[in-house]
C-alpha cells in the first residue's frame, strides 16, 4: 500500500523493516503477541502448534515457538489458547454492485467473515458511468479499513452495438487507470471472440496492463477448448473463472493460466472442478477461490470466503490447501506476496483466530 492516501493502512515493509527487526530480536517491544495458537502455515501447507506471533506497526514481526522477548509493558497479550491462526481470506475476483450495496457497506458485511482482501472489478458502474464511474468506486477502496484493490474493467461496453448504457473504455483509459494507487490488473476480458480475432482495443488493453507490471483478468465464458480457446490464451490472460467442469480447469493449468473456481449466489463451479486436483493430480497452488457475485443475503445469511473455504473443504480438499487457494495463491496471483496471503515476517497482520 506504497503511498497510501489511508492513513489507517500501515506504512510500506522498507519503511519499518528496522522496526521489525528490532523487535524480533527483541530490543524493542511488540504491540501485539498472541499466544499459543496452531500456525496455518500456507507457505508449508503444515499446521504449527505452539506459535506465537509479534506484530508492530500492523505487521508480522515474528512467527515461531516464543515471542516473550517481545513482550514489553505496553505490549497487548492474546491468548491464543491453541485455537488455529488463518491468514485473512482473500476474494480473488467479485463485483461489488452484486451486493446491491456500497463498497464501504460490502466491507461491513464481510470482514466479520474474515475477508481482508478483495480484488473488485466495477464492471457495471463502468458500462453507466466510464471511467469517473470506476475512479469512484477506487477512491472508496483507497480508504477501505482492508485491502480492496480494483480491476480495471476491460469491456464497456460489453455487447457494443447491443446495448445503449452510455460508457465506453478505451486503450486511453485502461492506460491511465492502471497508474492509479488501487488498480491491481485488467478485469475479466470478456470479450474472448475480440481476443482471438485479434481485436486493437482487447490487444491493445491487454498490452497496457503488462507493461504496467499488473494482472490480467480472463473470462472465457466457452466449453470450446480448441483453436478459439488456444487464440484467447495466447493473447494474455493469466486467470479464468469461466471454467464449469474439471476438463475447464485442467485446460486452463496446462496453459499457464490460474484455474479461479467461484462459488457465487448464483455461480456453484468448486464441486466439478475442483476434482481436477482431489481426483485428477493436478497442482493445487495453481487454484484459486473466488466468488464472482455475491447477493447481499448470501454474505449475511451463508457468508463470503469462509463460506467458499468450507465448500471447497466438504468436496475432499484438505483443510490447508482450500485455505492456500484463498489466500498465498491469491496474493501471488497479483504480485502481493510480500504483503498478503500469508502469516510471515513483514507481511500486513491480516489475521483470523478461528476454532
Ligand atoms: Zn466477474
Amino acid at each position: 500500500m506504497a503511498g497510501s492516501a489511508n492513513k489507517m493502512k500501515p506504512k510500506p515493509w522498507t519503511e519499518v523493516a528496522t522496526h521489525l527487526v528490532d523487535v524480533a530480536m527483541g530490543r524493542k517491544p511488540a504491540d501485539l503477541v498472541i499466544r499459543n495458537g496452531r500456525w496455518v502455515n500456507v507457505h508449508s501447507g503444515e499446521i504449527i502448534a505452539g506459535t506465537d506471533i509479534a506484530v508492530a506497526a500492523g505487521r508480522f514481526a515474528y512467527c515461531g515457538p516464543n515471542a516473550g522477548h517481545a513482550i514489553g509493558q505496553g505490549t497487548k497479550v492474546v491468548d491464543a489458547g491453541g485455537r488455529y491462526l488463518v491468514p485473512g481470506l482473500c476474494d480473488a475476483h467479485m463485483h461489488v454492485e452484486s451486493g446491491m450495496v456500497t463498497v464501504t457497506e460490502f466491507c461491513r458485511a464481510v470482514i466479520p467473515h474474515g475477508t481482508t482482501s478483495m480484488f473488485i472489478d466495477p464492471h457495471e458502474i463502468a458500462n453507466v458511468l466510464g471511467l469517473p464511474g470506476v475512479r469512484l468506486m477506487h477512491d472508496e477502496a483507497v480508504a477501505m479499513p482492508i485491502n480492496v484493490h480494483v480491476q480495471m474493467p476491460s469491456c464497456v461496453p460489453s455487447a457494443p452495438g447491443l446495448e445503449h448504457a452510455g460508457a465506453e473504455l478505451t486503450v486511453a483509459d485502461v492506460a491511465e487507470a492502471m497508474t492509479w494507487e488501487n488498480i491491481i490488473g485488467l478485469g475479466e476480458v470478456m470479450n474472448f471472440p475480440g481476443v482471438a480475432a485479434n481485436n486493437p482495443v482487447m490487444s491493445g488493453e491487454i498490452a497496457e496492463t503488462v507493461k504496467a507490471g499488473k494482472t490480467v483478468g480472463g473470462h472465457y465464458a466457452s466449453r470450446d477448448l480448441g483453436l478459439p480457446f488456444h487464440g484467447y490464451v495466447a493473447g494474455g490472460a493469466e486467470d479464468d473463472h469461466e471454467g464449469t467442469r474439471a476438463e475447464d480447469a485442467i485446460a486452463r493449468v496446462r496453459q499457464g493460466m490460474k484455474a479461479m473456481l467461484r462459488l457465487g449466489s448464483a455461480w456453484y463451479d468448486v464441486a466439478a472442478q475442483i476434482k481436477a486436483v482431489t481426483e485428477g493430480g493436478v497442482d493445487p497452488r495453481n487454484f484459486i477461490l473466488c466468488t464472482d457475485d455475491s447477493h447481499s443475503g448470501t454474505l449475511v445469511h451463508e457468508g463470503h470466503m469462509d463460506r467458499v473455504v468450507r465448500h471447497a473443504i466438504q468436496q475432499g480438499l484438505k483443510p490447508v490447501t482450500a485455505i492456500q487457494m484463498a489466500t498465498l495463491n491469491t496474493a501471488q496471483h497479483f504480485k502481493l506476496e510480500r504483503e498478503v496471503g500469508s502469516i510471515a515476517p513483514g507481511r500486513l497482520a491480516d489475521l483470523l483466530i478461528v476454532s
